[in-house]
């Protein structure tokens, strides 16, 4: 799979991806990242890419042009790639405008995202973006939550960081045959490794039984107390058996 990210801060990109499982990832060419310099693609001699918002306000904005020959670039590089490989058949690439005006991120999305061959992230910075740009080239805008931060760069790193562990062989084990949080909209069990006692505090004696259908119950019914006490919003979308309904509710 391939990301490519439209920034004006590449090293802050690349430094926080290329290392641990993504790196290795990366090693193996199983991903492939590239951050492409926003500001490589400023058209006046100071080489700027941000000026003053019509209307007045408080910050600077993004301009389109910069950000326009950016994208320009990159869907020619995923165009040319497309031509070698498989000729006449990619579509236009998915372009990603990290937003907190955008969706929420969450996992449905990750899962959806790593369907892609390549996917195109857009960072803004300063106050944003010129709308006009985003209009043209944007195709989804995504928020990693409800508060503001200072540029997209972050976001991209989070959702690249989640989609990629999706993406067959990053991991060591099979993700889609595990379950982990947010599965079934319910949170992961309680997990526990050596050694057996620690603090005074004893490892639940049914996960050292053995008993492996044991297990598999206990570690259900602690997702849905769990996933009860911390997101009452996820339980409401979980399908629960009557028992658990009731465990839900204690
Ligand atoms: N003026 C914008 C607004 O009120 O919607 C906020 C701009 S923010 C200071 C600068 C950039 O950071 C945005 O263009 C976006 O790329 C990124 N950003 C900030 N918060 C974000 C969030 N919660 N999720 C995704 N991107 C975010």
């Amino acid at each position: 799979m391939q990301f490519y990210i439209m920034t004006l801060f590449p090293d802050m990109v690349m430094d926080g991806l290329n290392t641990s499982i993504i790196g290795r990832a990366m090693d193996k060419g199983l991903l492939d990242i590239e951050a492409v310099n926003i500001r490589d693609y400023a058209f006046n001699k100071h080489n700027s890419v941000d000026d003053y918002p019509y209307g007045g306000g408080a910050g600077m904005l993004m301009q389109a042009e910069p950000v326009y020959q950016c994208y320009e670039a990159v869907k020619k590089k995923i165009e040319t790639k497309a031509l070698l490989s498989d000729p006449g058949t990619r579509k236009s690439p998915r372009v990603i405008y990290l937003s907190p005006q955008g969706k929420t991120f969450n996992q449905t999305m990750a899962e959806e995202f790593a369907q892609e061959e390549d996917l195109v992230f857009l960072c803004g910075h300063y106050e944003g973006i010129d709308e006009r740009v985003l209009n043209e080239v944007v195709t989804d805008y995504v928020s990693i939550g409800d508060y503001v931060l200072t540029g997209g760069e972050l976001p991209a790193m989070i959702m690249i960081d989640a989609i990629s562990r999706l993406v067959p062989g990053v991991l060591h084990n099979d993700v889609s045959a595990e379950f982990e949080s947010f599965q079934d909209n319910l949170l992961e069990y309680p997990q526990y490794s050596r050694p057996e006692i620690w603090h005074d505090k004893q490892v639940p004696a049914i996960l050292l039984s053995g008993h492996h259908a044991n297990i598999e119950k206990w570690r259900r019914e602690q997702s849905v107390i769990r996933t009860a006490k911390n997101r009452p919003d996820l339980i409401e979308k979980a399908k629960l058996t009557k028992e658990e309904q009731k465990l839900a509710e204690e």
